[in-house]
């Protein structure tokens, strides 16, 4: 009986919502919590669908998958599947598109304020029996009327734009993949990547990673960046070249820097961002708040389930490949 189970494989710890829905509809679920190649080859032979965090699935291992029909990620970025793989194989591959845009963009207003108001330091007045000194803080600033360049106009993208026009902030787009028209709707200016660099106070990366992305901000962006300038990234590792951004912030060509997603995940002990004192670090949580796990692991669960029961109730939107299978 137990055969005759669609098998799903859930890679990574995800909120049990998801997989309770799953085991509702039937499925049989099984949670990996190693993610050995040799390994997860054994594992995910018979599997029908994957659910998959954020460990790499190459061809190597998913050659191996003789029954896999999707793929589905809990997020939205898929840099580490071997997509085209995929697509040749027509496996679907699936993302959340509906869960993370409103907490990852929360993520970054709240990097902007802290940055901005440099909120560690007044804590530390605090403690330190410092109270009086609290008009001699250098570094304590306003978003009110500052620039901010947004690079990625997409679904993260645009509910940044949206919190920053609350804070009364002016907002610069680059996204040549978008009408402008599209832009401006949406009360932003249309700008050149090198143009909104050099007028930014802000600037905010909502970019997937890819061969054209990669070391999109290198040591040439970092030269005509304003001296103020606060640098994010929530996209991933990678589109920011670590050593030039570590060499900008030492030698204070910006001000700071607020840093999710690193090139290698865990980052190295010894990485050099952890001599800097002006850069804020999170371990690439930006869409790991309590309401937006619940929502992920629901619509990877559901990309599953829809796709290979009830093909009618699917999101499209949230097939990345549909075009191939
Ligand atoms: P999206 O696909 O909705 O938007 C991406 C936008 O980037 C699109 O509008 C596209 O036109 C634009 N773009 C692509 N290539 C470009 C280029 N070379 N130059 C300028 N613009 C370009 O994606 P999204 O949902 O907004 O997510 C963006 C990325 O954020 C994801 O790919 C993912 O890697 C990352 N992400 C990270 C976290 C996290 O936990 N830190 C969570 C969610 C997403």
């Amino acid at each position: 009986y137990l055969m005759n189970k669609i098998k799903v494989a859930i890679l990574g710890i995800v909120h049990q919502k998801g997989i309770d829905f799953l085991r509702q509809k039937d499925f049989e679920v099984f949670e990996v919590k190693n993610f050995e190649p040799e390994y997860l080859k054994e594992k995910l032979e018979f599997v029908d669908g994957i659910l998959l965090r954020t460990s790499k699935l190459d061809k190597n291992i998913l050659k191996n998958c003789s029954k896999l029909k999707i793929i589905s990620r809990h997020g939205v970025g898929y840099d580490n599947v071997d997509a085209d793989y995929l697509n040749q194989k027509k496996i679907a591959l699936g993302i959340t598109s509906k869960s993370n845009a409103v907490s990852v963009a929360e993520h970054v207003m709240t990097f902007f304020m802290y940055l901005t108001k440099n909120l560690s330091t007044s804590d530390k007045l605090v403690r330190d029996g410092n109270f009086k000194k609290k008009s001699e803080l250098p570094d304590f600033f306003e978003l009110y009327e500052k620039k901010v360049l947004i690079f990625g106009f997409g679904r993260i993208g645009k509910e940044v734009a949206k919190r920053c026009h609350g804070f009364g902030m002016k907002v610069y787009v680059y996204d040549p993949f978008l009408d402008n028209s599209v832009i401006e709707e949406h009360n932003c200016i249309p700008t050149g990547k090198k143009e909104g660099l050099s007028l930014a106070d802000y600037i905010t990366i909502h970019l997937p990673l890819n061969e054209e992305t990669r070391n999109f901000i290198s040591k040439t962006e970092f030269n005509v960046m304003k001296k103020n300038s606060i640098v994010i990234n929530t996209s991933r590792g990678g589109i920011i070249n670590e050593i030039d951004l570590y060499q900008a912030l030492n030698e204070k060509m910006i001000k700071s820097a607020g840093i999710d997603v690193f090139e290698s995940e865990p980052p190295d002990p010894n990485h050099p961002f952890f001599k800097l004192d002006n850069i804020l670090l999170t371990p690439h949580n930006a869409a790991l708040t309590l309401e937006c796990r619940m929502r992920m692991s629901q619509e990877a669960a559901e990309n599953i389930y829809f796709y290979l029961k009830e093909k009618n109730k699917l999101n499209y939107e949230n097939l990345v490949n549909k075009n191939y299978l």
